[in-house]
C-alpha cells in the first residue's frame, strides 16, 4: 500500500468513497497535495501562542480551498472538509442538483479532472478505465458512464472523441478545459432542468 507523500498515512485505493485516494495514491487527501504543492510550512507552538517552551509543537495550518458548490473560499484543517465549505453545501449536491447519485458523478468528474491535470494522455479515458477507476469508490456496479455522459457533453463540461484502441474505434472522455479551475458541483446545480 503506498504512503501519502506529505504526512506518510497509508493510501487505500480501494472502497475509499469518503476520500481522493481511489484516484490519488499519492497523497491522502486534497489536504495533504495542497499542503505540498502549496509549499504550506508547518505552524510552530512559539509562534502561534508566543511561549518558548510550545516550540517544539508544530500544528497543522489551515489552508484554502474554493468549495465545490457555492464557489466561495473556505479554510480547512487537515482531516477537514473535502470540496465543500459547509454541511449545508455538501448536501446542496444532492437536494438541488436532483441527480440520482450526485456525490457519485461529482466523485467521477473531481477523478477526471485529476486525470486531466497530472496524468499522461491529457485525460482522455475510455468509459472502461472510467469504470475500473470508480470501481474502486465501492458504490459503483457497472458502467454506466457513456450513456450517463450524453447530457454532460451537451452541457459542455465533458469532452468526447472517437479513438482507436488496440484496433477497435470507441469513445474517449475528458473534463472540459474550463473545469479545471471552476467549480463542478456549482455547474452540476446549475444544469439543474428547469421545471415549467
Ligand atoms: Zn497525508
Ligand atoms: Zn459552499
Amino acid at each position: 500500500m503506498p504512503s501519502c507523500g506529505c504526512c506518510g498515512k497509508r493510501v487505500n485505493l480501494h472502497f475509499s468513497s469518503k476520500n481522493t485516494s481511489f484516484y490519488d495514491n499519492e497523497y491522502c487527501s486534497p489536504y495533504c497535495r495542497e499542503f505540498v504543492e502549496g509549499k504550506h510550512e508547518m505552524v510552530n507552538g512559539w509562534d502561534k501562542t508566543g511561549l518558548k517552551n510550545m516550540s517544539g509543537i508544530e500544528w497543522w495550518p489551515k489552508l484554502k480551498f474554493n468549495c465545490e458548490v457555492c464557489g466561495k473560499e473556505y479554510h480547512t484543517k487537515k482531516n477537514g472538509s473535502l470540496f465543500f465549505c459547509s454541511l449545508e453545501c455538501a448536501l446542496d449536491l444532492n437536494r438541488k442538483s436532483n441527480i440520482k447519485k450526485a456525490k457519485s458523478l461529482f466523485a467521477t468528474f473531481k477523478m477526471m479532472q485529476h486525470q486531466r491535470k497530472y496524468r499522461e494522455g491529457d485525460g482522455w479515458m475510455s468509459g472502461k478505465a472510467i469504470y475500473e477507476k470508480m470501481k474502486n469508490r465501492g458504490d459503483v456496479s457497472y458502467n454506466s458512464f457513456p450513456s450517463a455522459f450524453r447530457v454532460w457533453k451537451s452541457y459542455g463540461l465533458i469532452e468526447v472523441r472517437s479513438a482507436n484502441i488496440e484496433g477497435v474505434r470507441m469513445n474517449e472522455y475528458r473534463i472540459a478545459e474550463r473545469f479545471m479551475s471552476e467549480p463542478i458541483g456549482k455547474f452540476m446545480i446549475e444544469c439543474r432542468p428547469k421545471r415549467n
